[in-house]
């Protein structure tokens, strides 16, 4: 559905896109993800028609955009701010990109009336706009958007200004009525838990270039470098020395672990300002055997715990590994999350536990 091709953005001196390469499907819920001024807004912006790019192609439907105007372009755009209009009523603001549309006015309201269902506000139309909550407001902006029947629908951080619980529940509805209309979606957003349950695929970026494509597990398991790792999710590091290739993958030596093989799939080359060979596990990935309990996964290695905090449904645990101090002496404490189930008891801090982890799990 949209095809960019060495698409390049200067503003004067500033780089602000370094050569995006990038096919969104038709169909597809796509995020575009990464750190404030990464230039995900930017990209954004280049679809949608608002930014003119310096070099590079952008295809929409395998047309190519150079010179179309914004207002052309089978896209259509839901801000952060979601621009509504105060002094009009909800049904007049979703109607309000009908205005030259040549329908009748019954045939127009019944669009509207159609947009306001989808979104679930049907009955709403004559309610006064600047009276609406956030949520509210925020589906006003996309049945606006939604009524205008684009192919590909833009959402530059739509759910930003909502409050965490209005925020999941959006997730799930936008998820909802993607699956419904079949458009193609494209969200621009900086949180990463926000793109992994939202999207089918995400594009990582840093400094104006994409350091990973793929889908929310893959991105998860299988990092394609530490910045990405330490980026989404957290993840626990700790030096290794590199022994050699085998016949799978690559035998390292960590620190508190010893030696361990990581499966070629698991391996990722260096980024530029990378330490030395590092390996990367999940805090999900290992967990404490209580006495008694036997190891659920692989190897066993005994620690002490460092520090505890407690959340309701998880406990998180850092442990200093026995031997992880390592090549230069260095205390490393991993963190282990545990889910609280019934019956399992919180640990203390200074308590020794035995660590269970599994060398198929390390990045
Ligand atoms: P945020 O989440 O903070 O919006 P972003 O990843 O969306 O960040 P962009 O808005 O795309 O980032 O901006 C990328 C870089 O380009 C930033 O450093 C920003 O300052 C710069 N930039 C964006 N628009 C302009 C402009 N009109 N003129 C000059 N620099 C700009």
């Amino acid at each position: 559905m949209i095809e960019i091709r060495g698409v390049q953005k200067h503003y004067g001196d500033y780089h602000a896109l370094r050569g995006i390469d990038l096919t969104i499907r038709a169909g597809e819920f796509f995020s575009l993800l990464g750190p404030s001024g990464c230039g995900k807004t930017t990209l954004l912006r280049t679809i949608a028609g608002f930014e003119d790019i310096s070099d590079g192609v952008v295809l929409i439907d395998g047309q190519d955009m150079e010179g179309v105007p914004a207002n052309s372009r089978p896209t259509n755009m839901v801000f952060q701010s979601y621009a509504i209009f105060p002094h009009l009523t909800v049904a007049e603001n979703v109607g309000f990109g009908l205005r030259r549309d040549p329908r009748s006015k019954a045939e127009k309201a019944a669009a509207v009336e159609e947009a306001l269902e989808m979104v679930g506000l049907k009955g709403f139309g004559n309610r006064a706009s600047h009276a609406l909550s956030g949520g509210q407001r925020q589906r006003v902006a996309l049945a606006r958007a939604l009524i205008l029947k684009p192919k590909v629908l833009l959402l530059d951080e739509p759910l930003s200004a909502l409050d965490r619980k209005m925020r999941e529940q959006m997730q799930v509805e936008l998820i909802k009525l993607q699956r419904q209309v079949g458009i193609t979606f494209v969200l621009v957003t900086h949180d990463q838990e926000e793109a992994l349950v939202m999207s089918d695929r995400i594009a990582v970026m840093f400094e104006g270039q994409i350091a990973q494509l793929d889908g929310p597990e893959a991105l998860y398991a299988r990092p394609a470098s530490r910045r990405v790792a330490d980026f989404i999710g957290v993840m626990n590091f700790l030096p290794a020395r590199i022994h050699g290739d085998t016949s799978d993958g690559v035998e390292v030596e960590v620190p508190g672990l010893g030696r361990v093989e990581i499966p070629a799939a698991n391996v990722s080359k260096a980024d530029p300002g990378d330490e030395g060979p590092t390996v990367g596990f999940r805090p999900e990935a290992v967990s404490i055997v209580t006495s008694g309990q036997p190891a659920t996964v692989g190897r066993t290695t005994p620690g002490v715990i460092d520090e505890v905090v407690y959340y309701g449904d998880m406990t998180y645990y850092d442990v200093r590994l026995d031997g992880s101090e390592g090549f230069d002496g260095k205390a490393r404490p991993i963190r282990i999350a545990m889910r609280n189930v019934f019956g399992r008891e919180v640990q203390d801090v200074g308590t020794r536990a035995n660590v269970s982890w599994s060398p198929g799990s390390l990045v």
